[in-house]
């Protein structure tokens, strides 16, 4: 049996008074598609922020790939990472924000080469080469020398797609890519999304509001309330068959 790559252990986040994880626990096996669902303000985003450290925890562990991602071991005991070991973990995982993000002054081919060049040092001739085969996986090779206005927000959403890939990340975490787009441009982001789960053997974490992307997409559902996972499963038992009645109202109202 391998070992999960990511195990979360009992982990809680508090924003001031607020607690939205309370003693959160999961894991996710290598390669699997995970789909995150549940009511806005649930806590979805904020785990994928977590694993991405853009946030820190307030107590539990975290492993990802085998290490601890916000602690290392010193004379036996766990203690807060720094920021050299923060750096590191990072590269095992990239991610795609709603709001595409990508950085308005470079063009697109500066925008997936940007971190592999500065973070790992690759030199910028292979760094290129394989930010065109991921902007050709995309769709996009032609667009390389267009600046991000000139793009639509689709084109967009599939660039920031080709960067967090750039870096070669075992794990990529989507974070509702789509609920900023006009409808007519969701489909082609979904359709790179499909091309890549089905592709490659990479664990991906999915946030969505797209319920027949997340049925199609996901081996596993996770349904999320208050900062907790209410209910589990494959998603054909948990969008046909949902045990929970929080899962089952929740359906009704968003399918
Ligand atoms: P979801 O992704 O399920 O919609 P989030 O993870 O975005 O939920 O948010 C969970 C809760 O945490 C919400 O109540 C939200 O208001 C709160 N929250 C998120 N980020 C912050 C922040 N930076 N400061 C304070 N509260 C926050």
């Amino acid at each position: 049996m391998p070992e999960p790559i990511i195990r979360i252990d009992n982990i809680v986040k508090r924003y001031g008074p607020l607690t939205v994880l309370d003693g959160l626990s999961m894991e996710v096996m290598p390669g699997e598609k995970l789909a995150l669902i549940g009511p806005s303000g649930s806590g979805k985003t904020t785990i994928l922020r977590i694993l991405m450290t853009l946030e820190t925890i307030s107590d539990g562990f975290i492993q990802v790939d085998g290490e601890q991602l916000y602690h290392v071991k010193k004379n036996g005991q766990l203690v807060p990472a720094d920021e050299r070991h923060l750096h590191k973990m990072r590269e095992k995982i990239g991610m795609v924000f709603q709001h595409f993000n990508l950085f308005p002054h470079k063009c697109v081919l500066d925008n997936v080469t940007l971190a592999p060049i500065l973070t790992k040092g690759m030199p910028r001739a292979a760094a290129e080469k394989r930010a065109m085969e991921l902007l050709d996986m995309v769709g996009l090779a032609d667009k390389a020398k267009s600046m991000p206005a000139q793009l639509s927000g689709g084109q967009k959403q599939r660039v920031a797609i080709a960067r967090a890939l750039a870096l070669s990340p075992k794990i990529m975490l989507f974070d509702e890519v789509t609920s900023a787009l006009d409808p007519e441009l969701v489909e082609e982001v979904l359709n790179v999304m499909r091309k890549l789960a089905a592709e490659t053997d990479m664990t991906m974490l999915l946030v969505t509001h797209e319920m027949g992307f997340a049925h199609d997409f996901a081996d596993r559902v996770l349904f999320f309330d208050r900062g907790k996972i209410v209910e589990e499963g494959k998603p054909e038992d948990i969008f046909r068959h949902p045990k929970q009645e929080r899962t089952q109202t929740f359906l009704r109202k968003i399918i």
